[in-house]
């Protein structure tokens, strides 16, 4: 691993970055380009936004190495999925990608952090929480709760239910993931929540400070733990319903921030340095500090 010279970045420097289509309101290019400060190494950490209907060439140009792995936002996660030579399992389950890496001999390795970053979250938030030991509801049935249950499944919750607007896609995600997964519709959802352990909203209800999902988190067990995977505004109303009923609560900037940690380690060969306050960075950008 090469070091700063301490004039900035060299030849050469390792170069990643984050893909997507808005790109200019993400924290990661902030995060990562922290990480990479504290660490003195002669890296960067830049975005990219192709148009959204050359994200393929764009990708088989990076062949190669140029650049050493990238994060992908939306819209392209299914596309960099497809873009790949090498699929993880997590990513196969997810349906999408999140982290393309580019091995020197051409080979384009893909992989999924979110649900990694989901645990690592309820890891941090609600340490000692077992996901082994009761039925997980999660709300919403898009690109994030797929990528959710891909990492709970694998973490060994013993089931799943997922409520969704639309039905339909529900379950098409049971259809994928199993008989360890049903699909509920949202009039059912009480009846799910009584005995669940863990209780996530991947809808997209409560971002910009609207009201989350109509869930009865007050009759949940009272050792329930409530993720909020939005995180503008940091407490949702969501969130603060949960901490209203007296449940430990988890939330999405957490996840976005420990999803970092894998992919910074995947493209520059070593982990961040926790030392650096990457949450009071993100809390300030945020506006929350
Ligand atoms: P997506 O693929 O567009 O899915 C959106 C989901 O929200 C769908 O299930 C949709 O239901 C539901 N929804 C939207 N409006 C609704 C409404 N008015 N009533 C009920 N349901 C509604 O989006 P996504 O990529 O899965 O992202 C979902 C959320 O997670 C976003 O807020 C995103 O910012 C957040 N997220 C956070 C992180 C993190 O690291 N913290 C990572 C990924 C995503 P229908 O199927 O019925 O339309």
């Amino acid at each position: 691993m090469s070091h700063s010279t301490g004039f900035g970045i060299s030849g050469a420097a390792i170069v990643g970055g984050v893909c997507g289509q808005p790109i200019k309101h993400s924290m990661s290019p902030i995060l990562h380009n922290a990480w990479i400060q504290a660490a003195g190494l002669d890296a960067a950490y830049v975005p990219f936004a192709p148009a959204a209907d050359h994200f393929a060439t764009f990708v088989d140009g990076l062949r190669g190495g140029a650049v050493r792995g990238l994060n992908v936002t939306i819209p392209f996660k299914e596309q960099a999925l497809a873009a790949a030579d090498q699929v993880s399992d997590l990513a196969r389950m997810a349906g999408a990608a999140n982290l393309l890496i580019f091995e020197e001999d051409g080979v384009i390795r893909a992989d999924n952090t979110d649900g990694p970053g989901l645990l690592g979250a309820i890891a941090a938030q609600a340490p000692g929480f077992d996901i082994t030991a009761r039925p997980v509801v999660i709300l919403g049935a898009g690109g994030a709760a797929r990528g959710a249950v891909a990492a709970l499944l694998l973490a060994g919750a013993p089931k799943v239910a997922i409520v969704n607007r639309t039905l339909d896609r529900a379950h098409e995600l049971v259809a994928a993931f199993g008989p360890r997964t049903l699909a509920v519709a949202e009039y059912a959802l009480t009846d799910h929540l009584k005995d669940a352990g863990l209780i996530i909203n991947a809808t997209s209800l409560g971002l910009g400070g609207g009201d989350g999902p109509a869930a009865r988190l007050d009759l949940t067990p009272e050792d329930a733990v409530v993720v909020d995977m939005v995180y503008k505004p940091l407490r949702t109303e969501f969130l603060r319903r949960a901490e209203a009923a007296g449940r430990r609560t988890v939330d999405g900037l957490e996840m976005l921030l420990r999803q970092a940690i894998p992919t910074f380690e995947a493209i520059y060969g070593q982990p961040p340095s926790p030392e650096v306050d990457v949450r009071g960075l993100a809390l300030k950008l945020l506006g929350e500090a």
